[in-house]
């Protein structure tokens, strides 16, 4: 099958994505480790809301009555003590839309706290942004959702090659990985869009011989159930452990075969933000993958802005599936 890279929604899609990375890079190279506190104590940084703010105008601009679900929202930079910091995203937004003002940034970011609805798009403008501040692996990451269903999946990978080899490589111009529902998911090269190479993920069947991924921050999993999983399921190869959303671009890639978040102890009621994992859950599924909850339940994406329906996240080569499902099972036991 091929993508068809004429579709609105896809253009839309790519083009976001590009720009997105471009802005991601240039502010890494120019204010790498310097972020700020939001409320909830998690580093945001500039490209964060640099971010939100051009896929919000580009949005408003291609699908003006579409809705976006991002992370961030303006409301924290607009106090005196703020000035300088907006005065900053509005100089990297400048970059890529000339217009703009320290106002239409606020107002462009504030696209992004639009309401779920029978048709909208979610965005991470960084995920991973402790991948980004330490030099990891981050993804921009993009999803078109219709009546509960994504339907469009975008990842920008920066520090990924096209393979989704899972180290980091910053060295070359990043990946894009592209799903569309029903009809597969494709990588290309940040720079060049008439190479697109078909994803498939990986056929292990022998647990014993699969790669496992897991977060750098094990605050945001359950390191015992981790464990416990690898032991149960015999596991040999050392767990490669890699930032955001990235991980599900390695997996659709057939470059390792199971991921999984367990909730954190310190944080049991946990729910995922559908941001978090749109785009990635796509990728894998149209990959050939499959993905789940951590009791099996598909990911409902029509609760909400979280997946206030699910526990947790599983995302397999399908053949290692059950097998993850059930060693799961056994570490609650
Ligand atoms: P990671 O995929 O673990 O490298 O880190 C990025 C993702 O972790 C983001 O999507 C965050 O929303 C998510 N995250 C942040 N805090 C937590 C938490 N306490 N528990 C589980 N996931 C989290
Ligand atoms: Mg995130």
């Amino acid at each position: 099958m091929k993508l068809d890279l004429l579709h609105p929604e896809i253009q839309f899609a790519l083009n976001s994505v590009k720009q997105a990375m471009q802005l991601a890079k240039q502010i890494q190279a120019e204010t790498a480790g310097h972020s700020l506190a939001k409320t909830d104590k998690s580093p945001v940084t500039i490209a964060d809301f640099a971010i939100q703010a051009l896929v919000g105008a580009l949005l408003l601009r291609t699908f003006p009555n579409d809705p976006l679900v991002g992370e961030e929202s303006a409301a924290t930079l607009k106090s005196k003590e703020s000035e300088q910091v907006l005065s900053k995203i509005t100089h990297y937004v400048k970059k890529i839309l000339p217009e703009a003002n320290p106002k239409t940034v606020c107002d462009w970011i504030d696209c992004g706290t639009g309401k779920t609805s029978q048709r909208f798009w979610t965005l991470d403008p960084i995920d991973g942004t402790r991948g980004f501040l330490r030099g990891g692996q981050y993804a921009v990451a993009l999803a078109l959702i219709v009546k509960g269903r994504v339907e469009l999946g975008i990842l920008g990978c920066p520090h990924l090659n096209t393979q989704a080899q899972p180290e980091v490589d910053a060295n070359n111009p990043g990946a894009i990985f592209i799903a569309v529902k029903g009809k597969g998911a494709w990588s290309l090269s940040a720079n060049d869009s008439n190479h697109l190479s078909q994803l498939h993920v990986s056929s292990c069947v022998n647990p014993r011989q699969a790669l496992i991924l897991n977060s750098v921050e094990m605050s945001h999993t359950d390191v015992r159930e981790f464990n416990s999983v690898m032991c149960t399921l015999g596991l040999q190869r050392t767990p490669f452990l890699m930032d955001s959303l990235a991980k599900h671009a390695v997996v659709a890639a057939g470059q390792a075969d199971i991921f999984f978040r367990s909730l954190p102890p310190k944080d049991p009621n946990y729910r995922t933000a559908i941001w978090d994992e749109a785009a990635g859950a796509l990728l894998v599924e149209e990959a050939g993958g499959k993905m789940s909850d951590l009791y099996g339940k598909p990911l409902d994406f029509s609760y909400g802005e979280t997946l206030a329906n699910n526990v947790g996240v599983v995302a397999t080569n399908g053949h290692l599936h059950q097998a993850v499902l059930e060693a799961l099972a056994k570490a609650r036991s």
